[in-house]
């Protein structure tokens, strides 16, 4: 039976409950998640947007009382709206941060993520996407790789299952004894690239967020996997919670027909995807431009500049080790290490600027 939105929300606390000792706090679009142990113990999975430590800690004292503290704050993937308030919270907390070995690169200020492709979505919070921080975190002090044997630290019960696509080391978690899922950004229970869909908070399956998922193929493959896991509840970060026949039904439509529903149908990585491997972005494809004459008149004036130039420079061209013969179909590969941002220092072009 459906439950009613209401029903979600546990009386006056600003979270709302999942399930048994599962409870869901949203920060602005983003949801974490609190997980508790039958011992009184408990997890943090995720850390919301920037700026919202403040709510989370309040929000963990009252379901846990004063001072409460996890013992450990788990990562889906290293997105900034998820990690906002994990480098404050795990320094004063002074609890590690798990994370999947694919996923290291991003929070310790080694690569940043694939640039984000706001040409696809189509909705507001997609064409606002080139304003968000791309810049990888630095918690080395804090983060540790989840372990290959599938166990979450803190919790029994639960186990991590990879499901890449939407970052390289994007882990959902798993409690197989109730298959409550805690989905992070493999799926979304709403519309993420709808700026109403975020106010409404209308419940539908949907894909990953389109304007920050560079690996379709194995986003598919990834969500396929969830839905065979035949979750009875499914938390994502952005939505809200989704149970029983509606949550079997979305899910099975999403994977029948992700290409048609998920997949945008033009932008950046519908045909290639990005590449990364545990030292970060090995490669990405070329940018796609947001109309085709604009883009041949850019091209136009680049071959007319073209030819000036190498009459001009025809000699010197020889010596010289200009990118000219770059194989436009291909992912453009990266020249020696991938791509690094120094954490401290704020240059918001840096991430993108890394890339041809
Ligand atoms: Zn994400
Ligand atoms: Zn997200």
């Amino acid at each position: 039976m459906e439950a009613s939105k209401s029903s979600y929300f546990s009386g006056n606390r600003q979270t709302f409950a999942v399930a048994p000792q599962v409870w869901g706090l949203k920060t602005i679009f983003v949801n974490l998640f609190f997980i508790a142990e039958p011992d009184g113990t408990w997890v943090l999975v995720d850390a919301g947007v920037p700026g919202c430590t403040h709510k989370i800690k309040k929000a963990a004292e009252e379901l846990f009382g004063e001072g409460a503290r996890p013992k450990a704050i788990v990562l889906t993937h290293g997105h900034f709206d998820h990690i906002g308030g994990v480098k404050e919270l795990a320094d004063e907390w002074d609890v590690p941060v798990y994370a999947h070995p694919l996923e290291l690169p991003y929070l310790t200020g080694r690569s940043s993520y694939p640039p984000p492709d706001s040409s696809v979505g189509g909705g507001g919070m997609a064409y606002m996407a080139f304003a968000y921080p791309k810049k990888p975190i630095n918690i080395t002090n804090h983060v540790e790789l989840l372990s290959p044997d599938g166990a979450v630290p803190g919790l029994t019960g639960w186990h991590w299952i990879h499901t890449p696509g939407h970052t390289p080391g994007h882990v959902s978690l798993f409690r197989e004894e109730d298959r409550v899922l805690i989905v992070g950004d493999a799926f979304t229970t709403r519309d993420a690239e709808s700026a109403i869909a975020v106010m409404t908070e209308k419940r539908e399956v949907h894909g990953p967020p389109a304007y920050f998922t560079p690996d379709w193929a194995a986003a598919h493959r990834s969500v396929d996997a969830l839905a065979s896991l035949n979750p009875e509840i499914a938390a994502s970060g952005h939505g809200m919670p989704m149970r029983g026949e509606e949550l079997s039904r979305g899910l099975e439509n999403l994977v029948k027909n992700f290409w048609v529903i998920a997949v945008p149908t033009k932008g950046r990585y519908v045909h290639e995807p990005a590449v990364a491997d545990e030292r970060g972005v090995i490669s990405v494809p070329p940018q796609v431009g947001s109309s085709v004459p604009k883009l041949m008149a850019i091209a136009g004036a680049l071959t007319l500049a073209g030819f000036a130039y190498s009459a001009i420079n025809r000699r010197s061209k020889q010596n010289s080790h200009l990118k000219q013969d770059r194989p436009l179909p291909h992912n453009r590969v990266a020249s020696g290490l991938p791509p690094t941002v120094d954490p401290d220092y704020d240059d918001p072009t840096a991430h993108t600027n890394n890339y041809p």
